[in-house]
């Protein structure tokens, strides 16, 4: 399927939510708090760039706006978004998305636009970081109630953290298998399944998710390889890899894909696009709208609602943000060196203002 294609399904998700009634918050930064806006009654959902939208009005971004912002700023001024309640733009995060806020606000005073202030970094032995994302996801919850009359349900609350611990669990055992073989699952089914949470997180698409989980662990088990899954699954939580158990490494080239807000659907079908090559060479992804959306660890139901949203976003992976460039690149390597298993070759292809991709690949 050509993105476009792919693209439409994502849409068609959104739309189809819209249809049944559902109220949207849209959202554009991976580490939104899911959990929250599902306590109020409301459906968050990704919004996703459509290939090919233009307009006359993108000159009111400054030059440094990513192309996704242009993308979505398009969208809205040729009124090609679909009806939704509301939109969460992030700030603190990236000079683009602070812009298009702002000018969002500017140009659609009618819109309801949420926001959501991230602190800036954060150090060790120091919880002030937590504790200012605890206070700004209060005050996004007190906003969200008195803007739409909608309070934040302890009972949508915990059934929201179920459902999201459960696709967490289910993507993370899927991302780990993939590490130890690729074939099990395609990648371009693995990023399909992760996009269609992110753009619909109801109790359906995380069933599909787990059926999927399911019959590959059952794969994986006839095998005698889920411990070592297991293994690997821990070193992506607790980013340390120095328990992963050796595994015999497919053949061939593999690839490791690092970055940030790219679609891991678009880079699936630029690799199967590729004559000759498939996307099982894709051993996994690092990108913010698959592994580290997937990676956040779940909150706990019993801890208090607030705090353990905080400490979730902030403990997501590979976060330049909350983590500081000199860890991020120990872990790259570290993973790299392991799921790669031989010398690793990095490209590099400039992706956004913030954040270069690079990919690094092993020679065979
Ligand atoms: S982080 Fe990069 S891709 Fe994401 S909005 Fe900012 S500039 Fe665009």
């Amino acid at each position: 399927m050509s993105y476009e294609g792919v693209l439409e399904q994502s849409g068609l998700g959104l739309r189809d939510l819209v249809k049944a009634g559902e109220e949207i918050i849209g959202y554009i930064y991976p580490h939104t708090p899911l959990e929250l806006i599902l306590a109020h009654g409301l459906t968050p959902s990704l919004m996703s760039a459509i290939p090919g939208v233009s307009s006359g009005f993108e000159e009111s971004l400054q030059t440094f706006a990513c192309s996704y912002i242009r993308n979505l700023y398009n969208q809205r001024t040729n009124e090609q978004l679909p009806q939704i309640t509301g939109l969460l733009f992030p700030s603190n995060t990236c000079d683009s998305l602070q812009n298009l806020t702002d000018i969002w606000k500017i140009r659609f005073p009618d819109d309801r636009i949420y926001r959501l202030t991230y602190p800036v970094t954060r150090y060790a032995n120091d919880d002030s970081a937590e504790i200012y994302l605890k206070k700004e996801l209060e005050f996004l919850s007190k906003m969200i109630e008195s803007t739409l009359d909608r309070p934040f349900m302890m009972d949508n609350y915990e059934r929201a953290v179920s459902m999201v611990r459960e696709f967490r669990h289910d993507a993370q055992f899927l991302y780990s298998a993939r590490v130890v073989d690729p074939e099990v699952l395609s990648y371009t089914e693995l990023s399909r399944l992760v996009r269609s949470f992110l753009t619909a997180p109801v109790v359906s698409v995380a069933s599909e998710i787990h059926r999927v989980s399911m019959s590959v662990k059952e794969k994986m088990k006839s095998q005698g390889l889920l411990d070592i899954i297991d293994t690997i699954k821990s070193g992506f939580q607790e980013k340390d890899f120095s328990k992963v158990k050796p595994f015999k490494h497919p053949s061939g080239p593999r690839i490791l894909v690092v970055g940030g807000m790219v679609e891991p659907q678009a880079i699936a079908t630029i690799i199967n696009g590729i004559n000759g090559v498939s996307d099982s060479i894709l051993v996994s992804d690092l990108l913010s709208f698959g592994f580290k959306s997937v990676f956040a660890p779940p909150l706990d139901k019993n801890g208090e609602p607030f705090e353990e949203m905080a400490k979730s976003i902030l403990a997501a992976p590979g976060e330049p943000t909350q983590e500081g460039l000199q860890y991020r690149m120990s872990f790259l390597k570290d993973l790299a060196s392991r799921a790669l298993s031989r010398r690793s070759r990095p490209f590099f292809k400039r992706s956004c203002s913030r954040i270069s991709q690079s990919v690094f690949s092993n020679s065979s």
